[in-house]
């Protein structure tokens, strides 16, 4: 049975590791935190003391973590992973992190010989429990073919795209996040101002998917209470994709959008909204939690 070391076990890792599992992969798990072990080791993980030890013997690796730096620790350097796997080992990072960072680890995935992907996600908690996530990869064609075997135990086959070459993923991810942030804001100030003129959000939802202003807020997260079932705005915002979450990816976009010379203007702005939200103490509400500070009484 092939087997998949799988560093990061958090609330996106877990599941996904899980799903590994399901699908016959072998799983050597490993987290700094002794608590993230228990559920995938009952799902039948081995623990491993240290990522090094996770990597003995495994044909790939994925890697699910906070941030670059974490990433950076895990892989680079002396005590990293990358200077230990066998040469032709292929090494998959599902973290959202800076471009830059993901290209540098490129740099010397390549030197080590080691046959490197940056894969982050979309979907958030739920789709990784369900398997269905969607997978951005940057890297070579020949990486991408043997990621895709791995990619597919953990997401929506059609949903796993080759975005381009190094850190493409990632550039593919910040626009995305930065793109939903501000048709989510948009889209609660076109509700908030129907509302306020007495139209009816549900009507007035419905209007706006039949026309031109339709888009992924409107279709499965609506973000005012009651319109949609099952979408956070109905559990007083609560859980979903997290505001803190939502502001570190608009600052990789908007730091990405500097590096590239692109005035990103509305991307500046829904930082901005996001900030602000971190600042009221919002940080771990979900992200389309915007709509209550456009609408006092929205009928939550
Ligand atoms: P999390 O904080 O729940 O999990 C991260 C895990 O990494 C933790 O268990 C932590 O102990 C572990 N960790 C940190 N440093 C480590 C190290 N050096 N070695 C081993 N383990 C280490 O975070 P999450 O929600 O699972 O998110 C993981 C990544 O996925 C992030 O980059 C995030 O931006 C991205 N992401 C999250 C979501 C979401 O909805 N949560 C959606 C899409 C993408």
């Amino acid at each position: 049975m092939p087997t998949v070391a799988f560093i990061g076990l958090g609330n996106m890792g877990g599941p996904m590791a899980k799903n590994l599992l399901k699908a016959d992969w072998a799983v050597t798990a490993f987290d700094l935190s002794e608590s993230a072990f228990s559920d995938v080791v009952a799902a039948g993980a081995v623990a491993a003391p240290s990522a090094r030890d996770a990597i003995s013997g495994a044909d790939v690796v994925v890697s699910m973590l906070p941030a670059g730096k974490h990433v950076k620790s895990v892989m680079l350097g002396d005590a990293g992973i990358f200077s230990r796997l066998p040469k032709g080992t292929l090494v998959l990072d599902a973290s959202t992190i800076d471009a830059a960072t993901a290209r540098e680890l490129h740099v010397a995935a390549r030197d080590c010989g080691i046959d490197f992907m940056d894969t982050p996600v979309s979907g958030g908690v739920a789709a990784a429990q369900a398997g269905t996530l969607a997978f951005m990869c940057g890297g070579t064609a020949e990486a991408f073919v043997r990621a895709k075997d791995v990619l597919k135990a953990m997401g929506n086959e059609e949903k796993i795209f080759h975005a381009g070459p190094d850190g493409a993923g990632q550039v593919a991810k910040a626009a995305n996040n930065m793109l939903l942030a501000i048709h989510m804001i948009g889209t609660c100030e076109a509700l908030a101002i129907g509302a306020a003129n007495g139209l009816d959000p549900s009507v007035q939802s419905e209007i706006m998917k039949a026309s031109s202003g339709n888009n992924w807020s409107l279709q499965v997260y609506n973000p005012w209470p009651g319109v949609m079932e099952g979408a956070p705005a109905g559990n007083d915002y609560k859980p979903g994709f997290m505001v803190d979450l939502m502001a570190k990816d608009l600052g990789l976009a908007i730091e990405l959008a500097e590096q590239s010379s692109v005035d990103a203007d509305f991307g500046r702005r829904a930082n901005d909204v996001y900030q602000s939200l971190q600042a009221a103490g919002l940080g771990r509400d979900d992200f389309s939690i915007v709509m209550r500070s456009l609408v006092k009484d929205e009928g939550a």
